[in-house]
């Protein structure tokens, strides 16, 4: 790619993220985040946050007379006060989408041309909450920008890779064979991830790895030689371990039970499942990890325990996929930033061989366990870095 900027987008039902990269300036795939920011509150109360690079503030303004009440109405805005901030040197020359659905088709990142888009919007239904508002952005820049090539890259594709046994639900083949199999999330980071431990610890890469993103969202991936086996999330992104507001696995007996008793439909099931559980649920305080820690109400700690623990069982269950576990590595919000929920994670674990360096872990160091101990280390996932990647390989391919 010739020099210039490439805009990386995350887009959700009320709000955007958005990061700006440099690119072509040395290397065909090297790229340089320069700013970045979010647009949040739209419909309601939009307002515009960016910093750069950095860390330092460009604006906080409120957004309120641009606002339109969608996230499609209001990018135009966005691409042009993103383009007024862009140097003279650097003009934006594409777009790289986080989409959350690729289904069994893509297994890589695609520029969005032809029938792409189609069959993008097809998938739909396996991921109605994020899939139709990923696709509202790159149709609404490809109507103010028409000439702005645009990739879309899945959270899914990464976990293209895994086996049956990983994928296969014990349900009618039938359904199977329609797609209702396990797809997984949170690609994008544990690709970056895995592309980290190639290039930083390439021993440790060519083993076998259990990757725990603990975000607000929260999943868990077995990486053997930096290839997903299995992961913890599935057909959608509830599944696995509690997160800030989703469940978890669950007995699917509770569905039917809800669906009977409080006369519950799909549209109730879906705000109670994806809104209301999980840490905010148990506690019935807060969905916010930080939160929970520093209040004493039991509820809160029971909030705090049951994620540790169900986290604790699903690093020992991908190990029995992996067939062993030669390291453990932290990520995301919880994951870089907690040490009480690492510890209590890794302290269910002393049996298998975990032991953490109490300082090491309070400090949030790079490697946080003991000498004696399987590793375990906390390594900044960048999701945004590995879109600009991607979006320059496909656009140089
Ligand atoms: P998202 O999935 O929305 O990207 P993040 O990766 O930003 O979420 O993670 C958000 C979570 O990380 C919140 O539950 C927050 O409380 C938690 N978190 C951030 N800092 C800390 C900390 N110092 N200790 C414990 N939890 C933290």
């Amino acid at each position: 790619m010739t020099k210039g900027a490439l805009l990386v987008l995350n887009s959700g039902s009320s709000s955007v993220k958005f990061t700006i990269f440099q690119v072509g300036s040395k290397a065909q795939d090297q790229v340089s985040p320069l700013f970045a920011g979010q647009l949040t509150g739209i419909g309601t109360d939009a307002n515009l946050k960016a910093k750069t690079s950095e860390g330092k503030l460009i604006t906080n303004e409120s957004w309120a007379d641009k606002d339109r009440g969608s996230v499609p109405a209001i990018l135009p805005h966005l691409l042009e006060w993103i383009e007024t901030n862009l140097p003279a040197d650097l003009p934006l020359k594409a777009a790289g989408h986080r989409v959350v659905h690729g289904g069994e088709t893509y297994d890589k990142p695609v520029l969005v041309q032809g029938d792409v888009f189609k069959k993008l919007a097809d998938l739909s239904p396996l991921a109605p909450l994020h899939q139709p508002q990923n696709l509202a952005a790159i149709e609404a820049l490809a109507n103010s920008r028409p000439e702005l090539p645009q990739v879309a890259c899945f959270d899914t594709a990464f976990h293209q890779t895994q086996p049956p046994l990983s994928t296969t639900y014990a349900i009618p083949k039938r359904y199977t064979d329609e797609g209702v199999r396990r797809y997984g999330f949170h690609g994008l980071s544990y690709e970056y991830i895995a592309h980290n431990l190639r290039e930083n610890k390439p021993d440790l890469a060519k083993g076998r790895v259990v990757v725990a993103h603990l975000g607000n969202g929260a999943s868990l991936t077995a990486l053997d030689n930096g290839v997903s086996v299995e992961t913890s999330m599935g057909f959608s992104a509830l599944d696995g371990v509690p997160m800030g507001t989703r469940p978890g696995s669950l007995d699917a007996g509770i569905l039917i039970h809800l669906m009977r008793t409080y006369d519950m439909d799909a549209d109730d099931l879906e705000k109670l499942l994806y809104h209301q559980c999980g840490l905010l649920g148990v506690s019935n305080i807060s969905n916010d990890m930080r939160e929970l820690e520093e209040n004493s109400d039991p509820n809160a700690q029971l909030a705090v325990d049951l994620f540790s623990i169900k986290v604790a069982k699903q690093i020992a269950s991908l190990a029995i996929t992996l067939g062993g576990i030669d390291g453990l590595i932290f990520t995301a919000g919880i994951g870089e930033h907690g040490p009480i929920i690492r510890k209590k994670i890794c302290d269910y674990l002393a049996w298998i061989g975990f032991e953490l360096d109490v300082a090491a872990n309070d400090a949030n160091e790079e490697l946080i366990s003991t000498e004696s101990s399987i590793p375990v280390y906390i390594i900044p996932t960048d999701e945004e870095l590995m879109i600009a990647r991607h979006t320059v390989n496909v656009l140089s391919a």
